[in-house]
């Protein structure tokens, strides 16, 4: 008995190795033609793609508001808008989750000794990427521009010159959380400034804190928050696509 067992067994064995050896790959049978990718136009020079929402545009800050809801006061000149000391942060009217962002900006030329160039770009208004004169000032590497701050120094310091604009091009990735508001899956950035590579696929450790450690609180949609530090920081060109 057991070696008829045997025998069928390895019938079926040389069965199997029959009908596989038929199975001959074609190449349609790795091309799939269902599900195309929407299609995007590129933006031309400075110009967005054709699926951006645009959040500034040179004109109004009538995409943004004070971070309590009330008008946004800082001051929009010559194609751009610049820090009001003591306006506020602002924030988008509207929400967002992963995105990818394009958003320049410049430290007033003048700014040495006279301030720091101090703002940020807090994605999801609670994890900062920071803006920073680093190409004169010193600081603690976790801290300077292109950080994730207090938790994330970049790979380079890739800054040019106050007086001269500046370009972050951002890809985040929203924070999951579970039902009870554990946090499931971090936060994750990737920047390149000023068409260099400084953060990639990098984990955020929570909300940015200046003192004590960063730790998630559970939320869903949220605007984009720009940072008043007091220092008269610009911004152009900034426009935002749902991820
Ligand atoms: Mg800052």
């Amino acid at each position: 008995m057991k070696k008829y067992c045997i025998i069928l067994i390895l019938l079926c064995f040389a069965g199997n190795l029959a009908a596989q050896r038929e199975f001959v790959w074609k190449p349609e049978h790795t091309e799939y033609w269902n599900n195309q990718p929407p299609v995007v136009t590129p933006g031309e020079g400075v110009k967005p793609p054709s699926d951006a929402i645009v959040l500034f545009d040179g004109k109004d800050l009538s995409e943004w508001q004070h971070a309590d809801g009330g008008e946004a006061k800082w001051k929009v000149e010559n194609g751009c808008f610049t820090v009001v000391k003591g306006a506020g942060d602002i924030q988008t009217k509207r929400m967002f989750g992963s995105c990818q962002l394009h958003i320049e900006w410049r430290i007033p030329a003048q700014n040495n000794g006279q301030g720091q160039g101090n703002s940020g770009v807090y994605l999801q208004s609670r994890y900062e990427l920071q803006i920073f004169d680093s190409y004169n000032i010193p600081l603690y590497s976790n801290g300077g521009a292109g950080s994730i701050y207090k938790q994330a120094q970049p790979l380079v310091n890739a800054c040019r010159k106050p007086g001269e604009w500046q370009v972050y091009d951002i890809i985040y990735t929203a924070p999951e959380f579970c039902g009870k508001g554990e946090v499931i899956t971090p936060a994750r950035i990737t920047v390149i400034h000023n068409g260099v590579l400084i953060l990639n696929n990098t984990t955020i450790k929570g909300n940015t804190e200046y003192i004590g450690m960063p730790a998630y609180r559970a939320h869903g949609r949220l605007p984009l928050l720009l940072q008043d530090h007091g220092d008269l920081v610009s911004f152009r060109n900034i426009w935002i696509r749902d991820l």
